[in-house]
């Protein structure tokens, strides 16, 4: 196996932009450009490899093929579902403010869906953007449907001001919108479950107001704020090449930045797949076999077979991947030395 890459599928959007072609060179058809789903394996979009042997089949047909050596452990627990999906976004405009349910509400009301916990790294943002994270302390559901039927929600919802390199964290039931002007890469769960709650008043691209999803979003939004309302702060260590920031350890994925001056040591061990998205710089993937170049705005899929690889140049890269437990985490942070109260730094290592 090697460094998987694949072609981007873009998605026109509403609030979408052309930030992508500006940014990072890529070839965008005409409209709003929202979405890219950069590796992904869903219902809605499958990745379609775009390097080295195996260029021109999708991710899933390949899965089938080469699912153990892909995909590692996992395919012993459910052979089919891809379980992450890797998406940068370009919001010139805001987006609706939405909320994902749980995988318990997604499997009992969704026809076996999966719930969506994701995660936002801010690439780009114009000065003094903001996002809508949260609803606001003190608030009850029916103040909040009220604030809906009445048009006026946003007063009811927090905001934060984001910047370059800033990291969110958003379990299920965590209401959110992104604001304009913001790029994003976004990690989660493979799920297209969204519960549109409240769309600005605006209209879709049919010149009617989009589909909104209110009783299945006051079910599932969480205004008890059982789950922090900050940016997460992660924890970082420094080794060989740079610098590791752990800033999500939840069950469902682990996402770490990987700050590399040099050459960072890395292993695919035959137990998980690795994904990579370079947020900054340019560099390449150095594994028994080959070479892989790579600049900002390209996601890579580590094979869980690849064995010992590095990443080296001068460049930011996001990874993600799905942990075998989040306890190894914390031994190896506790083997460098962290206590647990510096653990909590890093977004869902402790929630269950
Ligand atoms: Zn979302």
């Amino acid at each position: 196996m090697y460094p998987l890459m694949f072609k981007p599928i873009l998605k026109e959007r509403i609030w979408g932009g052309r930030k992508l072609e500006e940014k990072y060179g890529r070839q965008l058809p005409e409209g709003k450009i929202g979405e890219s789903w950069d590796i992904a394996c869903h219902p809605n979009g499958t990745s379609i490899v775009d390097n080295g042997i195996y260029k021109g089949k999708s991710l899933s047909e390949l899965i089938e093929e080469r699912g153990k050596d892909i995909l590692g452990k996992i395919v012993e627990e459910d052979f089919s579902k891809f379980p992450l999906l890797i998406k940068i976004l370009d919001a010139s405009d805001v987006l609706s403010v939405q909320v994902h349910p749980d995988d318990e509400y997604a499997a009992a009301n969704e026809n076996g869906e999966l719930g969506k916990t994701e995660m936002w790294y801010i690439l780009d943002a114009e000065p003094g953007a903001i996002i809508y994270y949260g609803v606001k302390p003190g608030i009850s559901r029916e103040e909040f449907r009220e604030a809906i039927e009445k048009g006026q929600l946003e007063s009811y919802l927090g905001r934060m001001e984001v910047k370059k390199g800033d990291v969110i964290y958003i379990p299920a039931g965590m209401v959110h919108a992104i604001g304009a002007g913001i790029m994003i890469c976004e990690i989660q769960q493979n799920s297209d479950t969204t519960y549109r709650v409240f769309d600005w008043n605006r209209k879709g691209a049919d010149g009617n107001p989009r589909e909104l999803h209110i009783e299945k979003a006051l079910d599932v939004i969480d205004f008890e704020g059982k789950h922090s309302r900050e940016k997460v702060k992660g924890l970082a260590v420094q080794e060989q090449g740079g610098e590791r920031t752990i800033y999500v350890a939840c069950r469902y994925f682990v996402m770490e930045k990987l700050d590399i001056a040099g050459e960072m040591k890395e292993c695919a061990d035959g137990d998980k797949f690795f994904t990579l998205t370079i947020a900054e710089g340019s560099g390449e993937i150095r594994y028994d076999g080959g070479v892989q170049a790579f600049s900002a705005g390209d996601s890579l899929l580590i094979p869980a077979s690849l064995g010992s690889y590095s990443i080296a140049g001068d460049c930011t890269v996001i990874k993600a991947y799905v942990p075998d437990r989040q306890k190894d985490i914390v031994d190896y942070l506790e083997a460098k030395g962290f206590t647990r109260e510096q653990m909590n730094a890093i977004a869902g290592l402790f929630e269950d």
